[in-house]
């Protein structure tokens, strides 16, 4: 940036932060406060003013926190909240609030409570009829949608498919007609392994994104169908690295017309026939694959033949 670029972007910076002074922040409340995924240009100038002005911040992890609070010159107490201890913590943030202090409340990165603990605190002061704010900032599925290209009005979090394979799929299976984006978070060691699953679950030609390594040096946003994405992971050991969000496009409105009447069918077949048959006859009867109507059928009745 040349040197006169730079100072009027100080100078907006410095305004701005003139106006966020004057805005109100009121005590007695608890703030939720989004902190960068990656990226510490991602911080708010309310997240900042919020983080200043509190008398304590509730957080995940307290090494972690601390290291981004170090960054950002504020000293303050951290309160460790993780998943096993929310009600009390929650109990001393409530007398907190209740004595008229500030409090804040962030994760580790992103948004808290999106597939980080939170949420039994904020429930929690709700109850209370306590004040919450939230402190908007980025959301790493957020982030991965407003970049995707992928058209539609809905999107369905999923967020962490289970450890365990079979249960993967079985969620995947679950899913796979929503007419809405599905979006899915991955850890690097298992990406590979889910990305086989997602190849195996959906139509082949339907859009996956992977976005790895969201606001980061190594950010990477790659696009294709489902089918091509095992390939593409394989090609290079660094597209395996980093953290991940997965998205796959909507299902069509025009196969779930087909799945309507399908599904029309088998409840009709089920009421008589074992799973398989009504499958096969199923299948017959509209056309659809055999083994589509299989998995189907098993999400309309107690798992039998
Ligand atoms: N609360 C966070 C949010 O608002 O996005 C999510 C926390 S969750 C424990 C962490 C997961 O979010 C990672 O495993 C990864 O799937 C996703 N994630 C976080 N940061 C990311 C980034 N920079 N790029 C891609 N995915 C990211």
């Amino acid at each position: 940036m040349d040197p006169s670029a730079n100072a009027t972007f100080i100078a907006r910076i410095t305004a701005l932060a003139a106006e966020i002074e004057q805005q109100s922040f009121p005590d007695g409340a608890l703030y939720v406060v989004a902190t960068p995924i990656g990226n510490m240009g991602d911080i708010s100038l309310r997240a900042l003013k919020a983080l200043s002005l509190c008398s304590a911040i509730a957080c995940e992890d307290t090494r972690k926190t601390g290291q981004l609070l170090a960054r950002l010159d504020i000293d303050k107490p951290l309160l460790s909240a993780h998943q096993h201890n929310e009600r009390e913590v929650a109990e001393k943030i409530i007398h907190r609030l209740k004595a008229g202090e500030r409090v804040a409340l962030v994760s580790d990165a992103g948004t808290p409570t999106i597939s980080d603990p939170g949420a039994r605190i904020v429930d929690a002061v709700i109850t209370a009829g306590l004040r919450i704010i939230p402190i908007a900032g980025i959301s790493a599925a957020v982030a991965a949608l407003s970049v995707s290209g992928l058209i539609g009005d809905q999107f369905y979090f999923v967020g962490f498919l289970p450890a365990r394979e079979k249960q993967r799929e079985t969620v995947l299976r679950s899913v796979q007609y929503s007419l809405a984006t599905l979006v899915f978070y991955e850890a690097p060691h298992r990406i590979a392994d889910t990305i086989a699953v997602m190849a195996r679950v959906f139509e082949p030609s339907r859009q996956v994104v992977i976005g790895r390594e969201l606001s980061k040096v190594f950010e990477q946003i790659h696009r294709c169908p489902v089918s091509e994405a095992p390939q593409w992971l394989a090609s290079d050991s660094n597209h395996q690295r980093g953290e991940f969000v997965v998205l796959i496009e909507a299902a069509n409105a025009g196969d779930n017309d087909r799945l309507d009447d399908a599904i029309r069918v088998l409840d009709i077949l089920l009421e008589a026939c074992s799973v398989s048959q009504a499958a096969a006859l199923a299948s017959r009867i509209t056309g659809m694959k055999k083994n589509q109507l299989y998995d189907l059928a098993l999400t309309r009745t107690p798992r039998s033949s």
